[in-house]
């Protein structure tokens, strides 16, 4: 018996049949993934979970694959949850957790959603995967498809960073670099779905790609010994993953996989300089999100129109949470503090979700015990040149003669 029932309408509940297709007919509200929950109850348990494999895949009975011998895997997920013992005194956190997702195949949250969504389109016999992608994506959609055999288009905006297009083309994709900012890109994609047989990932797939997002969380309370944290702080760029780390609580809450139905709250982690979810929290109406065009170096974050920012601000109002943005300058130093303190060097969206966090903290949000998870979501190496630019050399370094005496009048040994 297949587990995946269908599509339904998170709007206004329509359903529809498993096919690869992510807006309501009736509404244009998007698709999510149905199961068959009544039978999912009597398998899935912690045991069963943690006999799985160390990956993601453990997690495979919530997932919307029906046979997961035949998945497109590099060994996703079960990334580290550290407990921030050095960042947390600096903040006053004495239970502050971070969720180190850079250590994916491909260094980014990204491959979680990919590997779910290539080896969907894979099993359902597509045999070109695209995507339109702000540059993570596309680096773990050319590694996946490599990996899995099949033909490979990636839209990018034009001015994405060097690092990550060295990190895309590696992997020999079609590469479509667009004149044009993500939004363009997205726009022209979902013109594209009409007339190719591919399935774009983040379009089309979309309802399969997304439920990839919920084993970050689900691992979070695994890790956590099988409990719930008090509090997630989220990057916003989409707002997909946001949404589906919702759901992912409503399941572990649902198959009895976790002590008690408390939610925790969750708080969404943007830029200022591409801010609509937060500046539309903030506003007297939360549900109307007004695009705004980006202009930030959290360029992996920078989606100007996110598709789930309502849903997001309803989730961070129902749970308690908030949406916080930074700026440029906080963000910098946020890559800085984390490395500084916790030994884990972040990308600029990591930069967001640590300055929101620090922001939040030295505004005194908490009191001190409450057990807060940082998503840190991709690795400093894919934006290094912010730190160059930003502040130049680190100002403990210093240039010496390869001679005692030199070292001796440069350095001052403590
Ligand atoms: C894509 C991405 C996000 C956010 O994803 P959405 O689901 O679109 O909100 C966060 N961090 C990094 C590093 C990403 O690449
Ligand atoms: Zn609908």
């Amino acid at each position: 018996m297949p587990k995946l029932l269908g599509l339904r309408c998170r709007e206004c509940g329509a359903e529809y049949e498993l096919q690869a297709t992510h807006v309501c007919e009736m509404c244009f509200g998007p698709l999510d993934a149905v199961y068959d929950q009544a039978a999912l109850k009597k398998i899935v348990s912690r045991s069963r979970i943690e006999q799985g494999p160390s990956s993601m895949w453990r997690y495979c009975d919530l997932l919307p694959v029906e046979d997961s011998v035949a998945v497109v895997t590099l060994g996703e997920g079960f990334t580290p949850l550290v407990k921030a013992e050095r960042l947390g005194a600096e903040l006053g956190l004495r239970n502050l957790y971070l969720k180190n997702d850079s250590m994916n195949p491909t260094n980014s949250f990204k491959d979680r959603v990919v590997s779910v969504a290539i080896s969907w389109a894979r099993a359902h016999g597509f045999e070109t995967i695209a995507c339109a992608s702000t540059g993570n994506l596309a680096n773990a959609v050319a590694a996946y498809a490599a990996r899995a055999g099949l033909e490979c288009f990636v839209f990018i905006p034009i001015d994405l960073e060097p690092a990550k297009v060295a990190a895309i083309s590696v992997f020999d994709p079609n590469l479509v670099a667009v004149r044009g900012n993500y939004d363009d890109v997205n726009r022209l994609c979902s013109q594209l779905i009409e007339s190719t047989p591919w399935a774009f990932c983040n379009i089309n797939i979309r309802p399969f790609y997304a439920e990839g997002s919920k084993t970050l969380t689900f691992e979070t309370a695994e890790q956590l010994g099988w409990k719930l944290p008090d509090e997630i702080i989220i990057p916003i760029a989409s707002g997909c993953q946001f949404v589906r780390h919702r759901q992912a609580v409503r399941e572990l809450i649902e198959y009895g996989l976790v002590r008690g139905e408390r939610v925790p709250a969750f708080t969404g982690a943007q830029a200022l300089g591409c801010a609509p979810v937060y500046n539309a929290f903030h506003s007297d109406n939360p549900d109307r999100v007004l695009p705004v065009k980006p202009d930030t170096i959290a360029k992996s974050i920078a989606i100007g129109n996110p598709s789930d920012g309502v849903y997001v601000n309803r989730i961070a109002r129902e749970t308690g949470g908030v949406v916080e943005a930074v700026t440029e300058e906080e963000i910098v130093d946020a890559i800085r503090l984390l490395a500084r303190t916790e030994g884990i060097f972040t990308e600029t969206a990591g930069g967001v979700t640590i300055g929101v966090l620090a922001k939040l903290a030295r505004a005194g949000r908490w009191k001190g015990d409450e057990t807060v998870v940082a998503y840190v979501t991709g690795h400093g190496l894919k934006t290094a040149d912010v730190l160059a630019s930003a502040n130049g050399h680190s100002s403990k370094r210093v240039e010496i003669d390869p001679t005692m005496k030199s070292f001796r009048e440069k350095v001052s040994i403590s």
